[in-house]
């Protein structure tokens, strides 16, 4: 196992109704500002909920926070808290408004030339607005942990810092019931992505994280149909939007290589093509699992035997039938598992390569060794 620190303070508040915890958590003084996006809390009972339990504080709002949140919308933002003297900013939506929100949050504080910096050319975050959030859609992780993704235009780049980090987190499985199939489907496959790109990496005997991360992945697999086929089932979506979360704090990923050659080639399938998020992912890691089998050996064995439990066969023959149930399951979940299968063809490969190249995403991988040449052929495979 590498060395690790590992702290993650984010107070979770989960389960129903508990967003009305969220009136003693907020300081009395604070001038909050609320954040949310294109108007689904305002039809499912959430905005009011919130609205309930900060009638005895201060704040004022900021709506149209858009998937994959453009960095023009959120520097409006940033503008309101400046000139309205904001303090506190709470966060009421799925991935795309916490992760907005935490670049507001940042970039207010931002003593730099321009807060786009923090994204583009990794400047330093030395403060942000204290932010927390009541999550509306399982999938990111983005409520208990320190990373955000912004867009400018057709370029999606993240960063980190632990001063984003949301300080409580309400997690209200019941607020999921009004999520489309396909965002309950985007959450699963992106939680499971999270996880495997934690584990599915060189090994070096961490057999903690290891179990955490099979556990993660097996109810996934399990529950991620489920939420399609019983949609009212609150169990089920307890299961899935704590999966989520574990997926993604921090705890999976402490002591352990990590390979997010995934996400970081999915972001410009996003940038480029405005795909969702996890249906860029279904699409990929198959692509790097294949590509990346010798590297992966022997996780993609464990991932085969412990996950899948397949055991009849050659290595390579259990290797097979892991990539081909995993690819099976995203089907289920109604993902694309090809860029052919969103229109895209060979053109596309070059678009994407361009891309990872202006944005410096030349040595992907837990060892640094997924070269332009490595990601061409995982995009080719993908195809
Ligand atoms: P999202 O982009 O936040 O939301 C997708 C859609 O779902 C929006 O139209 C939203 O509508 C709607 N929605 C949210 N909650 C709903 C509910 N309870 N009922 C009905 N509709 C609801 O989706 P996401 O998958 O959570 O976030 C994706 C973003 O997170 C991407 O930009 C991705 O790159 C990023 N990401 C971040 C991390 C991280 O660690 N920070 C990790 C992975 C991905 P409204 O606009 O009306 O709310
Ligand atoms: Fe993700």
């Amino acid at each position: 196992m590498l060395n690790f620190t590992f702290h993650n303070p984010t107070q979770i508040f989960f389960g129903e109704d508990q967003i009305a915890a969220i009136a003693k958590e907020i300081p009395a003084d604070a001038k909050i500002l609320v954040t949310y996006g294109g108007g689904s809390i305002k039809t499912n009972g959430v905005y009011e909920q919130v609205s309930n339990a900060l009638k005895e504080h201060n704040w004022i709002e900021f709506s149209g926070i858009e998937p994959n949140p453009q960095y023009d919308t959120l520097m409006k933002a940033v503008e309101v808290v400046k000139t309205e003297q904001i303090t506190y900013l709470l966060a009421v939506g799925g991935g795309s408004v916490v992760d907005g929100t935490k670049f507001i949050a940042a970039a207010a504080r931002f003593e730099g030339d321009e807060p786009w910096d923090i994204l583009a050319k990794h400047a330093q975050v030395e403060d942000a607005v204290p932010l927390s959030c009541v999550l509306t859609l399982p999938a990111t992780g983005s409520e208990s942990n320190i990373g955000s993704v912004v867009t400018r235009g057709t370029t999606k780049l993240a960063f980190m810092s632990p001063h984003v980090r949301p300080i409580f987190a309400v997690l209200d499985p019941k607020v999921t019931l009004s999520l489309s199939e396909r965002q309950v489907a985007n959450g699963v496959v992106d939680a499971f992505v999270h996880t495997m790109e934690q584990y599915l990496t060189f090994p070096v005997n961490a057999k903690v994280q290891d179990r955490f991360s099979e556990g993660l992945l097996m109810n996934l697999i399990e529950e991620g149909p489920k939420a399609l086929a019983t949609p009212d089932d609150l169990d089920v979506r307890s299961n899935v939007m704590w999966s989520a979360t574990m997926a993604l704090n921090g705890l999976i990923g402490a002591g352990v290589p990590q390979d997010w050659s995934t996400h970081m080639i999915g972001h410009e399938l996003t940038g480029q093509y405005g795909m969702d998020h996890a249906r860029t992912l279904a699409i990929i890691l198959p692509a790097v699992m294949k590509v990346q089998r010798e590297q992966k050996r022997g996780k993609l064995i464990q991932y085969a035997q412990r996950v899948w439990h397949l055991f009849d066969g050659t290595e390579d023959e259990v290797i097979d039938q892991a990539i081909a149930k995993t690819e099976v399951f995203f089907k289920a979940m109604g993902m694309p598992v090809r860029l052919s299968d969103e229109d895209l063809d060979a053109a596309s490969v070059e678009t994407v390569l361009a891309q990872l190249e202006l944005h410096g995403m030349t040595a992907l991988g837990e060892h640094g060794d997924m070269t332009p040449e490595v990601s061409r052929n995982v995009l080719e495979t993908a195809l």
